[in-house]
């Protein structure tokens, strides 16, 4: 192979639009990915976190949409839904429910399978692009350059080494890339934990048969503030006239994995609107369950010594509580970075690598804040306190959330945010910060804000169901 190359580790969404993003910038990118790669929007092994509900925030779709442009309306025609922000969301925040003011962002929600396929499907359409099935065992080179990866064939035996100009270990929250780094003598990596102790259940329903494709996104948000354990549900419309539910909790208040014990939770989390809603409907398939370590990040743009040619994203470099919705919109902000730093060093400048690296840290800083800063308060986490800029930004969030219940202006900037579409620091502009701190409060929703239309083709003959009846 001639000119230069680019290896990508592992072929999932980070990795996808990482060779999206050096596409441009390299004569030819390998994938090179451990699992069989599915012809169509499949479950693979390599993914098992896919069987679960995920969002796309507009932050991240628009980053996508910036690497490989046409994927929104492709996800649209597959299927997939665009759901509006917070029109089209009923959310229940630790201050209670959210009136849905007019959309000025949005979400992607469709199976996670869907997604990647759709993303995958454009990038190998690239000529400049192939996929090589077999799992990364480390690199080659040393601590000022590495030059290729040491690979091993899928009979388990072979070993061989792909030699490349850049590697991007894009192998998710399994990545060996610190043990890598420290076989090169580089390291030890500062690694961070914020862990409630997650898990999570998963069921597919099928959607009442008038309710599919309008029906907003429900999500009951846990309160960290509360002593007990953080318990959530979330709905979201998928494809195929259906919808996912997952349910998660932090340690000592796990959803249970049997289809009884299943609604039952749902009905037990903060507000029983979901658990009531699906507890009539047809499900598609059994009740998923796993768990994960949470909030887990390392800091590689932190070791004094960085080698050329190697970078690492997506996963691999942090994970957070799903509740948040934040890992894919930053593993797309990172591959959009690393574009971006090609585009403005090439990729000959010795340290463009370490350049690309911090800038992916840059892209990885608000959803950590956001995410840690509100689990370091469930019970029994265990995990580092915040530092005092997170504690007092966490006062200012939940002050601005407490005043979103009724200016459409504040919602508007945290909505901006939690999509990950403005920075944090956009949240201290004056006019925000004095209308925030000025506003008196004043009492939430009392019941979830569903239209009437809603309430009564989900409940039909239950639609005197009394919603209000709990709200913790
Ligand atoms: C329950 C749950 C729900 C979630 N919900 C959301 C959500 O709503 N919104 C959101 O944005 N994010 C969500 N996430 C996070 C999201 O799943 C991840 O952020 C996203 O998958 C990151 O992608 P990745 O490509 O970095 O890693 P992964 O998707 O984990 O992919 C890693 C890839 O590398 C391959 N691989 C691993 N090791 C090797 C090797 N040695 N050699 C070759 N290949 C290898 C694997 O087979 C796999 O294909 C959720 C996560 C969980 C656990």
């Amino acid at each position: 192979m001639g000119g230069t190359h680019a290896v990508v580790l592992g072929a999932s969404l980070a990795g996808t639009l990482a060779a999206a993003a050096l596409v441009d910038h390299v004569d030819h990118v390998t994938l090179v990915e451990r699992d069989r790669i599915p012809l169509g929007p499949a479950p693979r092994q390599g993914v098992p976190q896919a069987r679960h509900a995920h969002l796309l925030w507009s932050g991240g779709a628009w980053a996508i949409e910036a690497l490989l442009p046409g994927t929104i309306p492709r996800w649209l025609a597959a299927g997939a839904r665009r759901i509006g922000l917070p029109d089209e969301v009923v959310m229940m925040t630790p201050q209670g429910w959210m009136p849905r003011f007019a959309g000025t962002q949005f979400l992607i929600t469709c199976g996670r399978d869907l997604l990647d396929w759709v993303v995958r499907e454009q990038v190998l359409a690239d000529e400049r692009v192939s996929l090589h099935r077999a799992e990364a065992v480390g690199l080659i080179g040393d601590q000022v350059r590495v030059t290729g990866v040491r690979l091993r064939d899928p009979d388990g035996r072979t070993l061989w080494e792909l030699p490349a100009d850049l590697i991007v270990d894009a192998t998710g929250h399994g990545s060996r890339a610190h043990r890598w780094l420290a076989d090169l003598g580089l390291g030890p990596v500062l690694r961070r934990t914020v862990d409630p102790g997650l898990a999570y259940a998963t069921r597919v329903f099928k959607a009442p048969p008038l309710l599919g494709v309008d029906f907003p996104a429900l999500n009951v948000y846990a309160d960290p503030r509360q002593p007990r354990p953080g318990q959530t549900a979330i709905l979201l419309p998928i494809e195929n006239h259906q919808w996912i539910v997952t349910l998660s909790g932090t340690r000592g208040g796990h959803p249970p994995d049997d289809a009884v014990g299943f609604v039952e939770f749902a009905r037990r989390v903060r507000h029983p609107l979901i658990g009531d809603l699906i507890a009539t409907l047809e499900p598609v398939g059994p009740v998923y369950s796993s768990s994960s370590p949470g909030n887990r990040r390392w800091y590689f743009e932190r070791l004094p010594r960085w080698p050329q040619g190697f970078v690492v994203l997506g996963d691999a470099v942090a994970t957070y509580n799903p509740a948040y919705g934040h890992g894919m919109s930053v593993a797309a902000r990172s591959a959009v970075a690393l574009r971006d730093i090609l585009r403005r060093y090439g990729l000959r400048r010795p340290d463009v690598a370490r350049r690309a690296q911090r800038a992916i840290a840059r892209a990885v800083k608000p959803a950590w804040i956001m995410a840690t800063g509100q689990d370091i308060r469930y019970p029994d986490v265990v995990g580092e306190p915040p530092s005092l800029a997170t504690r007092l930004l966490r006062r200012y969030l939940d002050r601005l959330f407490t005043v979103a219940r009724h200016r459409q202006m504040i919602m508007r900037a945290l909505t901006d945010v939690m999509t990950l579409s403005r920075p944090m620091l956009s949240l201290l502009h004056p006019v925000t910060t004095t209308v925030a701190l000025l506003t008196p409060e004043r009492p939430p929703l009392a019941d979830p804000p569903l239209s009437e239309w809603e309430r009564l083709l989900s409940f039909g003959p239950r639609a005197d169901i009394n919603l209000n009846r709990r709200c913790l």
